[in-house]
């Protein structure tokens, strides 16, 4: 059974409420972290929290728990929930206000947290990879929302994974507004080329994922060459081998884009990776 702590309590999911007035809800005001556990324990548990206090900086919001409640909090749901593996959810929202968007009128953001398992990976993905497509919907300028924050705001990471269900494919590719690449719709993305590990750079509009960074430590741990760089279509459909990485889909190889199929699925350097990561968990 799925459960929640909320504003310091521990219930089934099922019964946790939240206000219609609250401005997550109402306007997507808010914050929030996807948190894998292995094992019993939090994975990446303090680059998560920094990265959710960097999140409410950035959006002015006040954290109503510090990180030190906020991890014992994680860690009490972890221990009440049975499973050794799962996911946890973590949202911070402005709060209960009224009508109309002023944050001010927000006195104490909303905190809780949902622990469960996910299934969206089955296991024919794992094994045959992901069929991606390059969406038409576009990634977020930074001067719009900076993609560093990791907000409530996916509509139109929703519209792009939309026309991946349409299209047929698992998962959909978003570009930027020079038409480079970013990343998917809840994840980062990587290619090899020659041997060397490319990914794009956040400044092209990507999150900066915790498990892309540490793909990224891993492969320089077993002294592949990566390259933060930015990248176009062309780039993609031409790699040797390609995969996704996240919190919740962890690493996915890529079979195809766009109708393209990629050299290798899964190639050397993704099963290596592959296994680095696994043995890190
Ligand atoms: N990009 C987006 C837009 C995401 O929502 C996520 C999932 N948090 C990621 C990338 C992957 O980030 P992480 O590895 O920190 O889960």
């Amino acid at each position: 059974m799925s459960l929640c702590w909320i504003d310091g309590k521990i219930m089934p999911s099922h019964l946790a409420q939240v206000s219609v007035y609250d401005h997550g809800l109402l306007y997507g005001d808010g914050i929030f972290e996807g948190i894998r556990f292995y094992n019993h324990k939090a994975f990446f548990l303090n680059e998560h929290l920094q990265r959710l206090q960097d999140s409410a900086n950035a959006i002015n919001l006040t954290l109503p728990y510090s990180l030190n409640e906020l991890e014992n909090a994680v860690n009490q749901l972890i221990k009440d929930y049975a499973k050794a593996d799962g996911y946890m959810r973590l949202v911070i929202t402005r709060g209960i206000g009224a009508l109309g968007i002023n944050p001010e009128l927000c006195k104490k953001a909303t905190a809780f947290i949902i622990i469960e398992q996910l299934g969206f990976v089955n296991k024919e993905l794992r094994t045959n990879g992901a069929k991606l497509i390059i969406a038409s919907t576009r990634r977020l300028p930074p001067s719009g929302l900076d993609p560093r924050i990791k907000s409530l705001n996916y509509l139109n990471h929703i519209m792009a994974k939309m026309e991946a269900t349409h299209a047929g494919a698992d998962e959909a590719i978003l570009l930027n507004n020079n038409g480079n690449v970013t990343e998917g719709t809840t994840d980062n993305i990587f290619i090899v080329k020659n041997g060397t590990l490319y990914t794009p750079l956040i400044s092209d509009g990507a999150l900066a994922g915790i498990t892309r960074r540490l793909i990224i430590d891993l492969a320089k741990q077993q002294d592949i060459t990566v390259i933060e760089k930015t990248l176009a279509p062309y780039d993609l459909y031409t790699a040797d081998e390609c995969f996704l990485t996240g919190t919740a889909i962890e690493l996915l190889a890529v079979k195809s884009i766009d109708g393209r199929l990629i050299k290798h699925c899964c190639g050397k350097i993704t099963q290596e990776l592959q296994k680095h990561f696994t043995l890190a968990q």
